[in-house]
């Protein structure tokens, strides 16, 4: 069975239907809303919103702590439903919250960072890393394409790094079947391939309206590849493995979809694909997202430190990087070698 939003709405002023969308679809019949908010959501945005009895709630971080506090806080206000108003912080915290207080949870996006938006998963920092948990789906998605022109355009830039990820991890998936028996869900792999080659051939920049219904379709499409797997297969391989293992070994060293893109277009030259190479390289030049360990501002010997980490990083996913194990002297050649291709 798959679970589904029962409303995706991506267009200018999306928010504004936000209060009539909770009636309509009944799911806060005595208006019993909390509307959380990040710390960068002025207060206008509730104005806007014009929800009768709606309580704001701040968000202060993207911390499991926080997640947890809001979840009490939800129970103890006996809210019906919460809404997530932001981008992807405030809508994974409003997802772990909504989960534990047994509410529904609409999930309104402001950037498109990443595929979380439509997604059954919370990835939230704790102690000692970041963890993603499972959690329900959201109610209802919406994507307001005015706000998401004012976030900064790095962040709507950096989600085509993680759209197009879906094709390495697709391709570290098939690698999976074959080589480990996994089984592999042609539903869920539809939606993710799908989901990355619209991003990967849409035509035009981050900024046109065209172009960013394309890329929220894209992410919207691509968390609901993982809903049909029941888990993030279908959109995390060996991509996003050195994406965390990046994180880890150099916090702070670029968001999400950026790290996942280098990521994609990495593994794909370790697969020898040199189609997708040419095809991932070219959309994420185009984009000004960074290819090169340099871009990242690192040297290759860190990059290749980074990949050789990354298989601890998921333990249990077969991907690319665990099929050549390939130790990290032999990595460094093969990242010189990648910077030269990719750097022309
Ligand atoms: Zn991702």
């Amino acid at each position: 069975m798959l679970s589904a939003p029962l409303f995706v709405d991506v267009r200018a002023g999306a928010v504004a239907s936000l209060g009539t969308l909770l009636t309509d679809l009944q799911i806060a019949r005595q208006g019993r809303v909390a509307v959380a908010v990040g710390p960068s959501q002025g207060d206008g945005i509730c104005e806007e919103l014009r929800i009768d009895g709606a309580e704001v709630l701040r968000i202060p971080n993207g911390t499991l702590a926080a997640a947890v506090e809001l979840g009490q806080r939800l129970r103890a206000g006996q809210f019906e439903a919460i809404a997530g108003i932001g981008g992807g912080k405030t809508i994974d915290v409003a997802k772990f919250a909504a989960h534990m207080a047994g509410i529904p949870m609409v999930a309104v996006t402001t950037s498109l960072g990443h595929d979380g938006i439509a997604s059954p998963v919370s990835t939230l920092r704790h102690e000692s890393g970041t963890g993603s948990y499972g959690v329900v789906m959201p109610a209802a998605v919406l994507v307001d394409l005015d706000r998401v022109r004012s976030a900064p355009a790095a962040l709507s830039t950096a989600g085509i790094g993680d759209a197009i990820s879906d094709l390495s991890a697709v391709a570290d998936w098939e690698l999976a079947a074959a080589e480990a028996g996994e089984h592999i869900d042609g539903l869920a792999v539809a939606m993710a391939r799908s989901a990355a080659l619209v991003v990967l051939h849409q035509p035009g920049l981050a900024r046109d309206d065209e172009f960013l219904t394309v890329l929220a379709e894209s992410l919207i499409l691509s968390g609901m590849a993982m809903a049909v797997a029941g888990s993030s297969r279908p959109a995390s391989g060996g991509d996003h493995e050195i994406m965390h293992a990046i994180n880890q070994l150099y916090p702070g060293t670029a968001s999400h979809g950026e790290l996942a893109g280098v990521g994609a277009l990495f593994c794909s030259y370790l697969r020898q694909d040199e189609a997708k190479v040419e095809l991932i390289s070219a959309c994420l030049g185009r984009h000004g997202l960074p290819r090169t360990p340099g871009d990242l501002g690192l040297s290759d010997a860190d990059f290749a430190k980074a990949v050789a980490y990354a298989p601890r990083t998921r333990p249990g996913r077969y991907t690319i990087l665990e099929h050549l194990d390939l130790s990290e002297a032999q990595l460094a050649d093969h990242v010189g070698a990648y910077v030269k291709t990719v750097a022309g």
